[in-house]
């Protein structure tokens, strides 16, 4: 599930599923350790390692709730809980029902903004499920996932698994990822998404079911871009997610060895200390970091980047700042 802006950097979805080290029988017989990842976790790490420090491992407060947040959890939460609903039930004024029952006013500037994402928000979903057959039941809704690689123990939540008959006429598990942001995706989003990839081998793996589609299905324009993924593009997806794992692995091993001792001298501003910290774990600041939970604790992504409200993502530009302005967040 993802409730970032489209088009945005984002901040990362909370992950449910911390990194430990797992053992794991290799083919030899040997144990070995594993190193323990959603592709939530992956993904911040390229992003930005401080901002994976500050969220897996050395916390900082976090920004202001977002409202489009908001707006995409009670999106997300009704599209669920409409499964859950008896068959009869399964309807789209039911739909629209859910949406306004899970409402959360987090991040929206008044009464009225919320009221009128709540109603905007609710009637999209209302008619996105009428697309639906309510009684073509999903092996999956919000379905937590696992695989594993030589390397890693992969887990996600999907948001939606279907089982379909391919075009072949051979069954096959498509897995659905909603979006609620502003800009529609597109096959290149669905094609590259390192998550959408590590859900179909997590979907394979739990399911023992043939998978290979991916669709984002965008629920305020109704639309839905799909990829099929070749064993070539799941393995060149893994593989990469291999990589991204071995290097967030390494920085938590030299963290927990050496720098986990140094972070109170760094708070108190021992540059030495802040140095050595910032060599494993180096921040990477872009216009982007405006989206940043941890903006307020990070000097460079300020400087970097504009202050924004936290209904900025809605299309509401009012409250920008100039780049290292102190402003809403
Ligand atoms: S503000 Fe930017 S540079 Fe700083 S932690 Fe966040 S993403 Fe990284």
């Amino acid at each position: 599930m993802t409730t970032q802006p489209s088009g945005g950097g984002g901040p990362p979805a909370p992950d449910p599923y911390p990194a430990v080290m797992v053992d794991a029988q290799v083919l030899d017989g040997m144990p070995r350790r594993l190193f323990a990842a959603t592709p939530t976790r992956l993904t911040t790490w390229v992003d930005c390692p401080r901002r994976y420090r500050f969220t897996y491992l050395d916390p900082r407060p976090k920004g202001a709730p977002w409202a489009h947040s908001s707006v995409g959890a009670a999106a997300h939460n009704a599209l669920r809980d409409w499964w859950n609903e008896p068959l009869a039930e399964r309807t789209p004024d039911t739909a629209v029902a859910l949406v306004r029952r899970r409402w959360l006013t987090d991040g929206f500037r008044d009464e009225a903004q919320s009221e009128q994402w709540r109603e905007g928000i609710a009637a999209a979903v209302g008619t996105y499920v009428s697309g639906l057959d309510p009684s073509d039941e999903p092996v999956g809704v919000e379905r937590t996932v696992a695989a594993t690689t030589s390397r890693l123990a992969l887990s996600g939540r999907v948001d939606r698994i279907d089982d379909r008959v391919g075009e072949d006429g051979e069954r096959e598990l498509v897995v659905v990822d909603y979006k609620t942001g502003r800009r529609p995706s597109s096959v290149e989003d669905a094609r590259s998404s390192l998550a959408l990839a590590v859900y179909v081998a997590g979907a394979r793996r739990t399911l023992h079911q043939r998978s290979r589609r991916v669709e984002l299905h965008h629920v305020p324009t109704n639309t839905v871009a799909a990829f099929e993924h070749t064993e070539a593009s799941l393995a060149r997806q893994l593989a990469r997610a291999d990589e991204i794992g071995d290097e967030a692995s390494n920085a938590q091993t030299v963290w927990r060895e050496t720098l986990q001792r140094k972070a109170e001298d760094a708070k108190a501003g021992d540059l030495d200390a802040v140095d050595a910290i910032d060599a494993v774990f180096p921040p990477r600041p872009s216009a982007a970091c405006c989206w940043c939970d941890f903006r307020s604790s990070c000097p460079d992504g300020r400087e970097s980047s504009h202050s924004l409200v936290p209904w900025a993502a809605l299309g509401d530009s009012e409250g920008q700042g100039p780049p290292g302005q102190l402003g809403a967040k």
